[in-house]
């Protein structure tokens, strides 16, 4: 088989502060032990493997850990333990921030997101035009990012990630902002995807996108895959549960 993702036994652990005290008796006996950390297991024991030109969907309730698996398929987080391996040059979209810095202009960070991609400055200049088109944010591009709203920045993110050619797209609640135009440019980027037989990951809360794209889907319930199968299946099963 043609895996372009293999992820064995991965697990991801956070260190997060313990929960707040509440008594004030609490709080002065343990004065001194404040900044008290513990373990908080965003993913536990995830099998997956994905074909080259699969169309993945990731669904599950905010908090399930979605956006950390994305995150360590982008090599931005490493797995506390278990195994990953990518084989493909991979454009990530995934939350607000990543690659980007508020200090420098939009164009800058355009110049700035191509190279962390791998692409030289003749490629960008090439590629330039084609992310304005797609971002729609020609006159705010000398603007600082810091200036932007999150829906721009969302919006030149993705036009960056969407316009440059790689084997693996990772995109993370891209539907959810932007406007109604946005998001009629972001599903035909999808059906571009599609028809190139790219390997895409969808994480989305809109499911009629998730079927309508998604050869196969995976749900995640507090960082475990409790069901991996076709999109109807998984998105009927996620519907019902949540209703219960
Ligand atoms: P989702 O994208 O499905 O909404 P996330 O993957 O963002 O969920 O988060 C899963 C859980 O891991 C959440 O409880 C979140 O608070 C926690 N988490 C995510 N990133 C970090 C981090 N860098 N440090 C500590 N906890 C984190
Ligand atoms: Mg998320």
């Amino acid at each position: 088989m043609n895996f372009v993702i293999q992820i064995k036994d991965l697990h991801k652990k956070f260190r997060i502060p313990r929960e707040k005290r509440d008594t004030l008796k609490e709080n002065i006996l343990h004065f001194y032990k404040r900044v008290e950390k513990e373990d908080f297991h965003a993913l536990k024991n995830i099998n997956l493997d994905i074909q080259h030109g699969e169309f993945l969907g990731i669904i599950g309730k905010n908090g399930s850990g979605k956006s950390t698996l994305l995150k360590i398929i982008a090599n931005i987080y490493k797995p506390t333990t278990g195994e990953i391996s990518v084989n493909g040059s991979v454009s990530p979209f995934l939350e607000l921030g990543i690659g980007f810095n508020g200090d420098l202009s939009a164009r800058e960070n355009v110049y700035l997101n191509g190279i962390i991609m791998g692409l030289s400055r003749k490629e960008i200049d090439e590629k330039y035009n084609e992310v304005l088109a797609f971002a729609g944010l020609d006159e705010f591009m000398e603007m600082r990012l810091k200036n932007f709203s999150s829906g721009m920045q969302v919006r030149l993110a993705f036009a960056i990630a969407a316009t440059i050619d790689t084997d693996i797209y990772l995109c993370d609640e891209v539907l959810a902002v932007g406007d109604i135009n946005f998001q009629k440019k972001s599903l035909n980027i999808f059906s571009d995807l599609k028809k190139k037989g790219k390997t895409v990951i969808l994480v989305s809360h809109d499911l009629d996108s998730i079927k309508k794209f998604c050869t196969k889907v995976v749900l995640l319930e507090k960082g475990i895959i409790t069901k991996v199968g076709n999109a109807e299946d998984v998105v009927n099963y996620y519907i019902q549960k949540s209703e219960e």
